[in-house]
């Protein structure tokens, strides 16, 4: 049996450095390697490092797995786009990564990026949302390659369908250069498509529903990969980012899958003990309030958190405030007049 955690697969800590996780890879996977290791289990154990080394190499898929208990935590899947893998991510560290070439051939499509705006409660309890976008999709009729139906583009002459041309600068030294004629794509069209005049795309406008998980917090985002525009004469499709932003709560503050708040109670119950009703993102609920309970003090609503979509449950924690009472009239005054009398 493969041990389920996936640091301790590789065995080593949570805090550790990619670096750290390249290392231990590399060990493990030279001790289970079926050539080295006769053992029966070893190639099963290789395989469970080789999933847990797959996820804790991407700093991306690692933070999800640290967040989520998996890597794939978003397996969005929208209609018409097919096969999509949904990434959360924080901030603008999941932007890098997409868009590195370093091979001949159309560049990929521009990656498009939106906001949606949800209601706490919409971020609290998941949702679906519509969106609609205008995006470039492949050309119908030439299927993306730019060319007439019937004709192929033609290998680039300039560059021998490299998309680079090396130009030597004297002695030595040489320099890898773009391709000037078919500007890297290694390729020309002598017949362009009648439909795109070339370009191997055309505009579609996309409506589709969004599932958003619940638990989303303002400034996190999904990326989908190949849910943006298709790069033209049949270059791969870009990202689409989804970057939310959630309208704060008047009450509650979210912190990952707790919740936050204060409330106050009276002088009397704090002082005698009791029960306190409190809101909560699931309807009201009531907290004990031990005798003699102070300002500050915070309670544990346990559960009354966000429910994640893998099965954990945040809280809610409360600060209590002693609500002293203002405005007295002579027997309310008389009674705590007492009240101070018998502590004297
Ligand atoms: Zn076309
Ligand atoms: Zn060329």
């Amino acid at each position: 049996m493969a041990e389920d955690d996936f640091y301790k697969r590789l065995g080593v800590s949570r805090s550790s450095t990619q670096d750290d996780i390249k290392k231990a890879y590399r060990r493990l996977a030279k001790e289970y390697h079926p050539d080295r290791n006769p053992d029966a289990s070893a190639g099963e154990k290789l395989k469970g490092v080789n999933e847990a080394y797959d996820v804790l190499r991407d700093p991306e898929k690692r933070s999800n797995y640290d967040r989520y208990g998996t890597a794939d935590f978003q397996g969005i899947n929208m209609d018409g786009f097919g096969d999509i893998f949904g990434s959360i991510f924080r901030g603008f560290g999941g932007f890098g990564g997409f868009g590195q070439r370093g091979r001949a051939g159309p560049p990929p499509g521009q990656t498009l990026r939106m906001t949606i705006n949800l209601t706490f409660e919409e971020a609290f309890f998941g949702t679906e949302k519509e969106i609609a976008f205008r995006r470039k999709i492949k050309c119908d009729y030439c299927k993306g390659s730019g060319a007439k139906p019937g004709t192929q583009p033609i290998r680039c002459k300039t560059c021998g369908g490299q998309g680079q041309v090396v130009r030597s600068m004297g002695g030595f030294m040489s320099v890898a250069q773009t391709c000037p004629t078919c500007r890297g794509q290694g390729e020309s069209i002598d017949t362009p498509c009648s439909d795109c005049r070339g370009s191997g795309q055309q505009n579609e406008r996309k409506e589709t529903k969004v599932p958003i998980p619940p638990g989303i917090e303002d400034g996190q985002g999904i990326r989908i990969q190949g849910g943006g525009s298709a790069g033209q004469r049949g270059g791969p499709y870009g990202d689409l980012i989804l970057m939310f932003s959630v309208k704060p709560h008047k009450e509650f503050v979210r912190r990952g899958l707790h919740i936050y708040m204060e409330t106050d109670i009276p002088f009397s119950i704090a002082t005698l003990g009791g029960q306190v009703e409190v809101p909560t993102m699931w309807g009201n609920s009531k907290i004990k309030v031990k005798r003699g309970t102070e300002g500050g003090t915070m309670f544990r609503m346990k559960g009354k958190g966000v429910h994640s979509q893998d099965n954990r449950s945040g809280d809610q924690l409360v600060r209590v405030n002693i609500k002293i009472p203002r405005k007295l009239n002579k027997q309310q005054k008389e009674y705590l007049g007492k009240f101070g009398n018998v502590f004297d």
